[in-house]
Order: structure tokens, then C-alpha cells, then sequence
């Protein structure tokens, strides 16, 4: 065990409103990624969990909460906001310790959550249904109501962001939410539902139940009593989450995976550009769905792009996460067993790395590192520029044109988040349009971008899409009501 201590007893979940074990007992070790050792343990929630967490939310919405008005939702997430923002060190390191991230990012995830919830508290009593001409002696208006209970599948790379943009929207409007975070990473989570029912969250509005994918992420997909899904991770599981909505026939949101490409043209700004290009490939160590993996180049410009991203990425640090370096570890062994995988074809394919990060000396043995790998001249038909790989891995690909480009960017499954570098505005529009994909930034890139900007996929990247006041159409359910008031 390291020195580190988590504040709380992580091995509890929260149902309507109590901390309580799991009803198995049975807890799951928490693995600092950085070291590889374990320093606290989480609850194994089962079925039986799931449909406790349902039935609170459920009794939370005919009580208390269901009875709250929309302005007094937002006072009280703004307020939840605000203290998330009170304790962003803690949850910073808390992350940093269980996911690996440099705590630099980590900060920025607690503070993103913050600002989520300032978001949504705010839009609470902002969102309305609408009056629509009709027939004589006619009035007709829309209802936008909540879904009811809102199940929340969240993965390990970013938990407290993604938290924040799904139970923040779902609450602002009136569901009640059943989280279940990704067993790699959980102590987020827990520590931000402690937040919450400390600022007066009413009981069962949201609970939180940890615990495998398999058992309480499927227990949750599946349950009948969840009237809407939103899931964030893997393709595979994606496709689990949503056969299981089918059958209960509830509205899924599909936050999926990327191979999200920069496009750098002839004109660009390129001292603009190049911290974009390399800090969107590395940042958490790449795991990010919306990681920009793939960097388009014009063929006269490759060879000095190359040059200069690799000078980048021999300048990077590889090391325990809490000491903050450029790139953290990797989640877990499997992980980096993954990442290998990749690396290893792409030798096979026979290209070899232009350019690698240096591990630092302190980074202990046991810890999931994997130090930044930039491939340059590569053929976008292979396996290492078109599959999603979920590390520190960037590859640098030569077009010809403006079609060309189009062609490549567009040539995966995935559709989440694309860049374009150039200074032609004619062609800043022409591309905005062709690239299918649910982000376009023109000249910066966001990686998933802020928390005013809807967000969301086209292809395997999935459907729906959260963030932004666009969210708030997705966690409710729209009716009209038509009234005929006859003559006099
Ligand atoms: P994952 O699909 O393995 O796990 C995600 C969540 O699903 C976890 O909470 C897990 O416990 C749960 N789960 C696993 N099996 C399940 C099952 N059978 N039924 C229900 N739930 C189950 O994904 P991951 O490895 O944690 O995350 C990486 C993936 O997530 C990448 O593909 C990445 O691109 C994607 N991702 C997407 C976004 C986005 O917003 N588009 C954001 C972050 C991550």
C-alpha cells in the first residue's frame, strides 16, 4: 500500500441517500497505475445494487426531488458546482492517484466539473417547451419533461468530465440518475456524490453504484426501471448498452471512441499549430476519445511538420503522475499490453518511430508506463492510422490535396472531433462541411472542446449528443398538449 490516504470509505455506495456496502460484501482492489500497487479498495455492487440504486431513484422522483422546481434545481447544482470548485485539490489528486493523470490535468477535469454543474444549474430554469400555431379555438404547447431515471456508464479516462456533462444535464432536468463509474476509476465519483448530498442533494436523486462492467454496468443497461442510458466508452460494450436498451425500448447516447485527425494545409500557421497537434495526442497519455491521433499533412509541408513534432516529443517526460510530468502512465497492464500491440505492428508493417518521450529515472518498475511514440510517412490503410489505440501514439500522414484530405479524414469508422489548419476561409467552410464528425475546430482544436459545446459522434463514435445546452433535449422527453378552448 502507498502513503496515500482516500479521506473516505470508498467501499460504500450511495442508495438513496445512504452509504451502504454492497449487498455481496465482496469489495475490489483500487490500483494506483503510477506504482501498479493497490492503496484502497471500492464495493463489488451486483444486480441487486442496480435495482436497489433504480428503486431510490425512482421513490426520489415521486418525493423531494421530483417536487423541486426547475430554479431551485439550478441553485442547488450551482451551489454543488461551486463546492466542487472549493475542493478541487483533493478530487485532483484523488484522480491523479487512480487514474494516473498528471495532476495538472486532473486539476483541469475537477474544474471542469465544476463549471459543468455551474452550467447546467444555470440552464435549469432556462429550458422550456414552446407555443405552436394551431387550428382556430386551438392552443398548443410543448412540455419538455424528464425522462425519469437516468442510468450513467461512465469510463475510466476522464470520470469527473463526463460525470459532470451527464448527471449535470440529467439533474438540471429533473431525472434522477443511477451512476455506475468504470472499476479502474471510481473514487471520483464516490467523492463527488459526498459533495453533492453534503450541499443538500434530496436523497435517491442520485446514487451511486460501483462494480464491474459485466455484473452492475449490465444490471443497469438492462433494468427496466431506467427510462434513459447514457453510456461513454468502448465500441463493443456500446453495442452491449444499446442491444440492451432495444429491449426495453429506452433512448441510449452513445458516446463511443475516434481517430480524430488534425488536417494541416500549405498555409497554415504552423508555430500556431504544432502545440495543438502534439498536446492532443498526448494529453492523458492519449487516452482520450477524442484524442487527435491522426496529423494530415500537406505532402509539401510533411517533412518539416515531422521534424518539428518529433523535437516535441523528444522533449517529453514520462513519469508517476503525482509528480506531473508531460504523459502519466498508462490505466493498467492490459492497457499498455494494448498499446504494445499496436507498436509492435506497425513495426511489422515496417515503419519505426521517428521520435519517442524519455521515462523518467524515478518512474517505479511496477508502474503502466509507455513512452510517446510519433510514427511520420505513414499509409492511412494501415492499422496504426485507422484504429482507435488509446495511447500516446501519433501518426503523421502525407496528402496531396484537398480531396485527398477529405478522403483520409473520412476514411475510418470513427467520426468524433476533426482539426483543420489552414488560412483559406473558403476552405476552412468547404471542410467544416465534408468531414463527418460531431466537432470541427477551424485553426485550434479542443479535444471534446468546452462545456458550452455539444458534443458527439457520427459512425462507431456513436449517437446523441451531450454538452452544451443541446444536452438537456436528450435527458427529456418532449409532449404537446393541445387544448381546444371552443367559442363562446
Ligand atoms: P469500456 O467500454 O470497457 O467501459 C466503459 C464502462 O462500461 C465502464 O464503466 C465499464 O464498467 C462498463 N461496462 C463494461 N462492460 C459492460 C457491460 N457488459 N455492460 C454494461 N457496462 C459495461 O470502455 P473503457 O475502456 O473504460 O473506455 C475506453 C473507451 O471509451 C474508448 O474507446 C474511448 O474512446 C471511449 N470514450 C469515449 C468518450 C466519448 O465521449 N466519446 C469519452 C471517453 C472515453
Amino acid at each position: 500500500m502507498s502513503g496515500f490516504e482516500i479521506g473516505f470509505d470508498s467501499r460504500q455506495c450511495l442508495i438513496g441517500g445512504e452509504w451502504r456496502a454492497g449487498t455481496s460484501g465482496e469489495t475490489m482492489p483500487v490500483e494506483d497505475p503510477s506504482t501498479g500497487e493497490p492503496f484502497g479498495e471500492i464495493a463489488r455492487g451486483t444486480a441487486a445494487d442496480i435495482d436497489a440504486a433504480v428503486h431510490a431513484a425512482e421513490t426520489a422522483r415521486a418525493g423531494a426531488w421530483g417536487r423541486m422546481t426547475a430554479v431551485e434545481r439550478g441553485r442547488l447544482l450551482a451551489g454543488i458546482g461551486r463546492a466542487v470548485a472549493q475542493r478541487v485539490e483533493w478530487l485532483a489528486e484523488l484522480e491523479s492517484r487512480d487514474v494516473g493523470k498528471p495532476l495538472a490535468q486532473a486539476r483541469a477535469d475537477a474544474k471542469a466539473l465544476a463549471r459543468y454543474l455551474e452550467f447546467y444549474g444555470g440552464a435549469a430554469d432556462k429550458f422550456h417547451g414552446e407555443t405552436i400555431p394551431y387550428l382556430a379555438d386551438y392552443t398548443v404547447y410543448t412540455l419538455r419533461e424528464p425522462h425519469g431515471v437516468t442510468g450513467h456508464i461512465v469510463p475510466w479516462n476522464y470520470p469527473m468530465q463526463i460525470i459532470g456533462r451527464s448527471v449535470g444535464a440529467a439533474l438540471a432536468t429533473g431525472n434522477a440518475a443511477v451512476l455506475k463509474p468504470a472499476e479502474e476509476a471510481s473514487l471520483t465519483a464516490l467523492a463527488f456524490a459526498r459533495i453533492a448530498i453534503e450541499c443538500g442533494l434530496p436523497a435517491g436523486a442520485l446514487n451511486v453504484v460501483t462494480g464491474l462492467g459485466e455484473e452492475a454496468g449490465a444490471a443497469l443497461a438492462g433494468h427496466p426501471g431506467v427510462n434513459h442510458l447514457s453510456f461513454t466508452g468502448s465500441v463493443p460494450v456500446g453495442r452491449l448498452v444499446q442491444e440492451a436498451a432495444a429491449r426495453n425500448i429506452v433512448p441510449v447516447t452513445l458516446e463511443l471512441g475516434g481517430k480524430s485527425p488534425q488536417i494541416v494545409f500549405e498555409d497554415a500557421d504552423l508555430p500556431r499549430a504544432l502545440p495543438f497537434l502534439v498536446n492532443a495526442g498526448i494529453q492523458n497519455a492519449g487516452q482520450t476519445c477524442s484524442a487527435s491521433s491522426r496529423i494530415l499533412v500537406h505532402e509539401s509541408l510533411h517533412d518539416e511538420v515531422a521534424r518539428q513534432m518529433a523535437e516535441c516529443y523528444r522533449a517529453l517526460t514520462v513519469g508517476p503522475a503525482i509528480g506531473d510530468p508531460s504523459v502519466g502512465p498508462l490505466i493498467s497492464d492490459r492497457q499498455r499490453q494494448i498499446v504494445q500491440g499496436f507498436i509492435k505492428g506497425a513495426e511489422a508493417d515496417g515503419l519505426k518511430p521517428s521520435a519517442e518521450g524519455a521515462l523518467l529515472a524515478d518512474a517505479p518498475s511496477g508502474g503502466h508506463y509507455q513512452r510517446p511514440t510519433l510514427y511520420a510517412g505513414v499509409d492511412p490503410q494501415l492499422s496504426i492510422a485507422r484504429d482507435e489505440i488509446f495511447g500516446p501514439v501519433q501518426v503523421i500522414v502525407p496528402f496531396r490535396d484537398e480531396a485527398e484530405a477529405v478522403a483520409i479524414a473520412n476514411g475510418t469508422d470513427y467520426g468524433l472531433v476533426a482539426g483543420v489548419w489552414t488560412r483559406d476561409g473558403g476552405r476552412q467552410m468547404r471542410m467544416a462541411r465534408a468531414i463527418r464528425t460531431g466537432q470541427v475546430f477551424i485553426n485550434n482544436y479542443g479535444a471534446g472542446g468546452g462545456v458550452e459545446l455539444p458534443f458527439g459522434g457520427f459512425g462507431k463514435s456513436g449517437h446523441g449528443r451531450e454538452k452544451g445546452f443541446e444536452a438537456l433535449y436528450g435527458f427529456t422527453a418532449l409532449k404537446t398538449v393541445a387544448v381546444w378552448h371552443g367559442e363562446d
